[in-house]
This record gives C-alpha cells, structure tokens and sequence, in this order.
C-alpha cells in the first residue's frame, strides 16, 4: 500500500505540512496533483495563474523524479479522478493540508466521505497560515471580528515554534519509486500559455523600508509575494521569520491581515458572497453597465484610479494603496455592488485570494471587518496628491494624463459623495 500526498494550493516540497506527515507514516508516499476541472472550466483561457501552476508542478515533477519518484498529475473533477486512482494503486492513507474557503471546505467534506466508504485515512494539517480557524479567539471563545484585538493576540502567541520549517527532505528516501508518469500539456486542458511575467521571490531586501514607503504606488517597495502564498510557493513560517528577523513589524502586520481574513471566511462563510453586516444588502446599487466598463477599463477620468485599472490590466497586480481608491471608487463614487468589483478583480489579480479579497472590497464599500464608517469617502484627487504627488505612478500608466486627449472625470466628486450618503442612509437607517 501507499500514502497521497495530495498538493493543492501548497506547492513545494519543503517545509510542507502534510508532505512532512506523510513522508513520516508507514507507507511510500505517491504525490497527487489534479487540475481542477470545477476551477478551471470557469476561468478564461488564458488565464494566467494556470501558467503559473503549470510551470510549478512542472519543476516539482522534476524534482521528484530525481529522488527516483514522481508526481501523479490529472485533470479532471476530483470527485471523478478520485475513484480513479483508488483503482490503480492501493492507497491507504491520503495527505493533505487544511483549505478553508467554501468551496475546498465542500471538496474535503465530499472526500472525507468517500475515503471513509473505503476505509481509507484522511489526514489533514494547517499549513498556509500560522493560526487558523479557532487558535486566535476571544475570551469569550468567539472569534475575533475586528483586526486589531486579533493581531495583538496573534502577535502575541507568536514564537520560534510556529515558524520552524518542516524538514521534509530529510525523509525523501520515503517517496513511493516508479518510472516516470505522464504530464499532460496546457493545450490539452485548454489553456494557453501565458506571457505575463511572474513576481520573483527576493523581497528580503524590501522589508528594511517597508514600513515607511509602502504607501507609495510609484515606488516597488512591497514584496509581492501575494501569489507565492496563494500557492505555496513560498511557505507562511518562512515569511514570518523573515518578518521577524528584519525586525518588520509592519511587514508582519500584513502577514496576520491575511490570517484575519481567513479567520473571517472559516467562520462566517457566508460573507465570500454577502455583506458581512447584512443590512448593507439593502443598498440599491445603481449597477450602470457603461459605467462598470470605464472603471475596468481605466477610462474615469480620475487619475489615481486610471492608473490602478491599467496597471492590474497589463500586470495582473495593483498597488495596496490605489486598490483601495479604485474599490471605493466604484463602490461609493459610481454606486456599483463590490461583488462586480471583486469578480473582476478575482479574474485578473495573480495573487487573487478569495478571503483577502471580499475582505477588501468589504472593507471599501463599508459592509465588512473593521470597514471605515459608510460616511467617510474617500477623495480620489486627495489620495493622489498624497500618495503620488509628483505624478509619478500616473504618469507610467496614464501617458495621456494632462493632454486635452485625457478624459473629463466621469462624476463629479462633491456630488457623487451626497448620492453614495443618501443611498447608503437609507438603507442603513
Ligand atoms: P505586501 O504589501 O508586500 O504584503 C505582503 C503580503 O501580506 C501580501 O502579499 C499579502 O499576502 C499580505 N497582505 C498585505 N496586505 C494585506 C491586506 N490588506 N489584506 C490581506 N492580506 C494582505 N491581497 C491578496 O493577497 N489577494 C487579493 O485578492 C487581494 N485583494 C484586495 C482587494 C482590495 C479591494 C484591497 C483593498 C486589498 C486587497 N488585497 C488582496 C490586499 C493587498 O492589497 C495585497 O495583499 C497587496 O497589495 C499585495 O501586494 P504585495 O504582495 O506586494 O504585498
């Protein structure tokens, strides 16, 4: 018999929970990866994150083959390709690491039933967060739903012990042996390769100055390790040492943020589709189509959010600060539901996260965690002459900015501010 392990958004071979747990149980241990046919038939066909999975199973593979094993890749709907496997191996034990969104959490209840009618072990582990589910509550055992209380705790409980790497490639020598196993290609799930350039991990030398510049979109000064940990490629313990170890406080800060929201969406699922406080889907959001299409386009006519749209549509990224102005733009200035915001977003941003995204747009739109009070809009011409005063970050993105081609502010500011503030109070009070 033989152990899965079974890779879904966490991967690599080192410090891997599950893998690190597998490797140890009594039996070789054969890595699974599936192409998600429930995940990937929603997304356009050249979306570019697939590359980027590709490319990473593709080296892990390899790796894997040079220890003398290999990685059993599929593609199709798990709950099909399952039954599958059991029939050419005889599994008796399944690895794998916790995933708390609702649709992983559906997929994993579904599996757990299975293997069990099979009476196969299903093993689970936290592995993408350093506290998960209910480790951070408060006294009163519930959990937290404002961040500050949260990450004093958070931060509190921190120490050596959670951020210690699993050293799993002291037990390779536990890979299940075989010949080499197929790789389908991208064009034969239907994709096409993307020519998107892809983050680097080497953000060490950011953190020195993080705190001070990070506010400012014409500087690199974050990381951009956001899609290396929506897929595990770059492991949480790891980050938060280095957090730590270049004393980055602020940095780290960020790190709990994304915790924050994963608490959130494990304990009120509900809210990666409604607003959190539920009153706020009273609003009669205005949803005018031609509207939407500018705002996605970069064609608003304020500078700031031009700038923001472009660069997430040429680079599947968007500066912190200007993701901020745009969802409040839309949301507020041009009274358009956040989830329209979110669903584009979720189809361009590379280090889309589900929790870390609904949590943003909530928070914009003032349905959410820790939102600002409904009744503060943000000024997208003030945010710009603080945070990008010499035009720097407008000018890179916007080259038609200050010519007579550049076009005239879709809605005024002072008006749209009283409409936002009388269609919110009517809904809220
Ligand atoms: P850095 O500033 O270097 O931070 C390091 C890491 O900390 C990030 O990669 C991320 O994992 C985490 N982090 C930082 N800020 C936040 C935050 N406010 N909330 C949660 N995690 C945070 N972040 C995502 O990872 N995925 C999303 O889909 C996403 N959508 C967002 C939508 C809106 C409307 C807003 C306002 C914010 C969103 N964020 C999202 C948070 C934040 O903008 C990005 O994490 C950050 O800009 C990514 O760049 P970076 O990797 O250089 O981050």
């Amino acid at each position: 018999g033989i152990s899965i392990l079974w890779f879904r958004r966490d991967l690599r071979l080192e410090d891997n929970a599950a893998l690190y747990h597998a490797l140890k149980s009594n039996y070789p241990v054969l890595p699974l990866f599936i192409f998600d046919k429930n995940i990937l038939d929603k997304l356009p066909k050249t979306d570019a994150r697939v590359t980027f999975i590709y490319d990473t199973i593709s080296n892990i593979k390899q790796e894997l083959q040079s220890a003398g094993s290999d990685l059993l890749i599929k593609y199709g709907k798990p709950e099909e390709v399952w039954p599958e496997v059991l029939k050419t191996y005889e599994v008796k034990e399944v690895y794998t690491n916790h995933d708390y969104e609702p649709y992983a959490r559906e997929r994993d209840d579904n599996m757990v039933e299975f293997l069990t009618s099979e009476k196969i072990a299903f093993k689970t582990f936290k592995d993408q967060v350093i506290f998960e589910k209910g480790e951070i509550l408060k006294a009163d055992k519930t959990p937290y739903t404002v961040f500050t209380p949260f990450y004093k705790q958070w931060q509190a409980k921190l120490n050596d012990f959670y951020t210690k790497p699993y050293p799993t490639k002291k037990y390779f020598k536990n890979l299940f042996q075989t010949k080499s196993l197929p790789l389908p290609t991208l064009m034969e799930m239907g994709f096409e390769r993307s020519e998107l350039e892809f983050p680097k991990l080497n953000y060490k030398n950011k953190l020195a100055h993080y705190a001070k510049e990070r506010d400012y979109p014409a500087l690199d000064s974050t990381t951009r390790i956001g899609l290396h940990l929506r897929f595990g490629t770059l492991s949480i313990r790891k980050a938060a040492q280095d957090a730590i170890d270049a004393k980055s406080t602020v940095w780290l800060s960020e790190l709990a943020w994304r915790e924050f929201y994963m608490m959130i969406i494990w304990h009120f699922p509900y809210a990666a589709t409604d607003s959190f406080k539920k009153q706020y889907d009273k609003i009669k959001w205005r949803n005018d189509e031609k509207e939407f299409k500018a705002w996605c386009e970069g064609n608003t006519g304020y500078p700031l959010v031009d700038a923001g749209m472009r660069q997430l549509n040429e680079t599947g990224w968007m500066h912190n600060r200007v993701r901020m102005v745009v969802a409040s733009f839309l949301s507020k200035h041009l009274l358009i539901d956040w989830r329209w915001g979110e669903a584009y977003f979720a189809e361009k941003l590379l280090d889309y996260e589900m929790a870390s995204n609904v949590g943003g747009w909530q928070w914009a739109a003032g349905s959410g965690n820790d939102a600002a009070p409904y009744f503060r809009v943000f000024n997208p011409e003030l945010q710009m002459k603080r945070f990008d005063p010499k035009f720097e970050y407008i000018k890179k993105w916007v080259p038609e900015f200050g010519t007579k081609k550049y076009a005239q502010p879709m809605v005024e500011h002072t008006f749209a501010r009283e409409r936002v503030l009388k269609v919110f109070k009517e809904a809220l009070s």
